[in-house]
């Protein structure tokens, strides 16, 4: 099982490093600026290489080799490279850490960003500066709890005579940010990389933590099965069983198809703009449609991420070792608007799921959700007319009746069910 990664927020008081507080504030401020600016900055290099990578290849038919081009083997290693003489106050590990966190999040959204379904990702002022674990010394216990963070470079520290080292006194509010702080002292919880924040005139560290979840008592064949829809974003039950757990789910599809009819007219308008003009106009217009996009993209992440989160609670809680889902791919190339916004969404939550269950030791199956909806969950009979309406299941062979997408959760459900369907149409073949 995979190590799983939490935040804390704790609460900093000023110590000691420097002379007084408002000199610490003076010195660390800077750092704050900094940070955005080399966030910015990574997301601008690591774009300009892609670009410039892409254009070769049109050009030559081939990419260009990183190493011979910049001397480094990984862009990110030629990203410090550039970026950290103009930092020499920082850090070099906070530099990196800086780097490294935009670099992840251009990397996860490059796809989409060369696809012009998102814009190039940037970041606004007040960024939270980065620190490695490295750079967090933490000591004392629950009462008197204190972390050592060093945020500048041996440079910086000889230039203004200070030990340099920010103190900071934990302020530890209850009992689980206790519990949290004593786990790292005895090293129960791993440090991760952290962030320091100033908020409203005081500081924070957001601590981060990794540890080796529990093992619940997950039965591996103990099946869930998870049905997506249109009225209920997700159905789960389990075969035979009748308890079930269901989130009613339009407002994504809903919100997302809103915000797309305001895109498609924003983008006709950007592009009668365009015809024959430079200017600021086709310049905001395009900027506008793109924010629409990440503002839809935020908004289904979001939501699918207290669906997923629900959904796994239920299956943890349930000892269900193994959650089986409809595999999406190969459907989505084909579909329309609005049913490719609808997948999209399905696609998205189903990643989330997938890595939730995996935080949990909880198995993740595919299955082929082909006649999963028109299958008597009961005696096996397949037909179309099972679904006398969208919301009902009426089984024409045995008369089994019940909600469309608790038939449907219940077939996801069973272990090897695309054999058993296969076996079925084998049978009676039409
Ligand atoms: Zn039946």
């Amino acid at each position: 099982m995979c190590a799983l990664t939490k935040i804390m927020k704790y609460e900093l008081r000023y110590l000691d490093g420097f002379p007084d507080f408002s000199a610490m504030q003076n010195a660390v401020w800077p750092l704050q600026r900094q940070t955005r600016e080399i966030l910015n900055r990574t997301i601008q290099e690591a774009y300009r290489w892609d670009y410039f990578s892409a254009t070769k290849k049109k050009e030559t038919g081939e990419y260009p080799d990183l190493q011979k081009e910049t001397g480094y083997k990984r862009l990110d290693g030629y990203i410090y490279h550039v970026l950290s003489p103009d930092y020499p106050d920082f850090s070099s590990s906070g530099v990196n850490a800086t780097i490294q966190k935009a670099w992840k999040k251009y990397k996860s959204s490059k796809a989409d960003v060369w696809k012009g379904e998102m814009s190039l990702p940037s970041y606004k002022s007040d960024q939270p500066i980065v620190l490695h674990a490295k750079q967090i010394k933490l000591s004392g216990d629950t009462r008197a709890a204190a972390a050592t963070l060093s945020l500048f470079s041996n440079k910086f520290k000889k230039e203004h005579e200070i030990s340099g080292n920010v103190q900071f006194a934990i302020t530890l509010h209850d009992n689980t940010q206790r519990t949290i702080y004593q786990k790292l002292r005895n090293g129960e919880y791993k440090l991760s990389e952290s962030q320091l924040v100033y908020d409203k005139k005081k500081w924070f560290l957001y601590l981060a933590y990794s540890f080796n979840p529990a093992e619940h008592a997950l039965d591996p064949e103990k099946i869930l099965g998870v049905d997506m829809g249109e009225k209920f974003a997700l159905y789960a039950s389990s075969f035979g069983e009748y308890g079930h757990f269901k989130i009613e789910g339009s407002e994504v599809t809903e919100y997302a198809k809103a915000l797309e009819r305001r895109r498609r007219s924003l983008q006709q308008q950007a592009r009668y703009c365009g015809e024959g003009r430079i200017g600021h106009g086709t310049k905001t217009r395009v900027g506008v449609v793109y924010r629409e996009e990440d503002r839809i993209a935020n908004f289904r992440s979001t939501i699918n991420h207290r669906y997923s989160k629900a959904l796994i609670e239920y299956a943890v809680k349930n000892g269900y070792g193994t959650i089986q889902m409809e595999n999406l791919t190969g459907i989505k190339e084909n579909l329309q608007f609005p049913r490719r916004l609808q997948h999209w969404t399905y696609y998205d939550l189903q990643s989330k799921i997938e890595a939730k269950a995996k935080e949990h030791g909880i198995a993740v199956v595919k299955v082929n959700p082909k006649h999963t909806s028109q299958r008597c969950s009961r005696c096996g009979h397949i037909a179309a007319e099972n679904r006398p309406k969208q919301e009902v299941f009426q089984c024409v062979k045995c008369g089994y009746a019940c909600n469309a997408d608790f038939n449907a959760s219940q077939n996801i459900s069973i272990k090897d069910i695309e054999k058993l369907i296969q076996e079925t149409i084998g049978a009676n073949p039409k």
